[in-house]
């Protein structure tokens, strides 16, 4: 059965752009990682069109093609890149122990060091509309996309933080912002209501929820249903931002490694460290406040960086 175990240096979870980053690193400083894709490979921006705001490409560049880039970037030092899920995890407490790692229900791997990046999925309304119409004006990610809709009217769906920043991030660049809370307050902190409450080119309306997105291929309007009247209302729209919140893709490590009670990975001070030693996290799954491209690549550098620097203080130990 032993023969069957691979034992490798560097385990990277997950083919974003902190996966791949992770892997650029690591590999050039000779760990030999393996990269495990997962179920998307590319991660969340292979699901977006055009990427505008990753430094280096002036005329911009679609999510996926971009992330074909960063995996002939990794696979140019040696990275191995492989289709597959990691399904159960075992790592060790142990200075110095192996991580034992499970692919796809079958494979087992021992790793000297794991990186986990293995994101955060974005949560939809689940309407069929909704669905259809991802890609044609109904997004995630105001950040990303709200460049779009310079000049025109959009909604948004959710009642936190992020709904709160993305709505006023997106009433700098657009018309109007329909802004749909379900219930009858929002969640969001007090600041952040007053900068809502306090922009004119929003209309925040509360108790009502998205009944249909309108439109065949692209956005054309919505339909809002208020839950306490009952009433339905059609307004002229050409985007959608769903905001009501993310799920770090973090099931197969609970119990094993720290968490906050979202289930977002907890990383120690400014550096990646996970509190498993060897066990780095990098990207969304560590990070629910700025979930870009280019800081998610940052942190999957930095995971790389602590890693080496662990090996190399285990060398150090195992010769001293
Ligand atoms: P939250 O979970 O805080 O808020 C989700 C919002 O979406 C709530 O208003 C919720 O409504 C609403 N919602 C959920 N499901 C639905 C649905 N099916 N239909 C309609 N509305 C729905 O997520 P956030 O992403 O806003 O924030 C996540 C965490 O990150 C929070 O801790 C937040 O404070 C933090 N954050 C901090 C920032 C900062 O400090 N700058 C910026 C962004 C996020 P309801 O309230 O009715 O449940």
């Amino acid at each position: 059965m032993s023969e069957n175990i691979e034992r490798i240096k560097c385990l990277i979870i997950g083919s974003g752009p902190a996966g791949y980053t992770a892997a650029i690193y690591a590999a050039r400083a000779d760990m030999h990682p393996v990269i495990y894709t997962g179920m998307e490979p590319g991660g969340q921006l292979t699901t977006t069109t055009e990427v505008d705001n990753f430094p280096g490409y002036p005329n911009g560049v679609d999510g996926p093609t971009m992330m074909v880039h960063l995996q002939q970037q990794a696979e140019r030092f040696g990275t191995q890149v492989r289709i597959g899920m990691i399904t159960a995890v075992e790592l060790s407490n142990e200075l110095g122990g192996l991580h034992k790692a499970t692919v796809d229900n079958s494979k087992q791997i021992e790793a000297e060091t794991v990186i986990i990046s293995t994101g955060a999925t974005a949560k939809y309304l689940g309407l069929p509309s909704e669905q259809k119409l991802r890609g044609g004006g109904v997004s995630a990610c105001a950040v990303c996309d709200g460049f779009f809709y310079k000049g025109q009217e959009v909604a948004i769906v959710g009642g936190g933080d992020t709904a709160a920043e993305e709505a006023t991030y997106l009433a700098n660049i657009c018309k109007k912002v329909t802004m749909l809370v379900r219930g009858d307050s929002m969640r969001a902190s007090k600041a952040m209501q007053h900068r809502v409450t306090s922009t004119t080119n929003i209309d925040l309306r509360y108790n009502t929820e998205v009944d249909e997105v309108l439109g065949e291929q692209v956005v054309e309007g919505l339909r809002m249903l208020n839950n306490e009247t009952g009433e339905k209302e059609e307004i002229e729209i050409t985007g959608l931002f769903i905001a009501i919140g993310h799920k770090p893709n973090t099931d197969i490590f609970k119990g094993q490694i720290d968490m906050d009670d979202m289930g977002y990975i907890i990383t120690k001070g400014k550096s990646t460290k996970t509190n498993k030693p060897g066990v780095f996290a990098s990207g969304d799954v560590q990070d629910k406040e700025y979930r870009q491209a280019v800081t998610a690549a940052g942190t999957g550098c930095m995971a790389a960086l602590d890693a080496e620097r662990y090996l190399s203080s285990i060398e150090k130990e195992v010769t001293a």
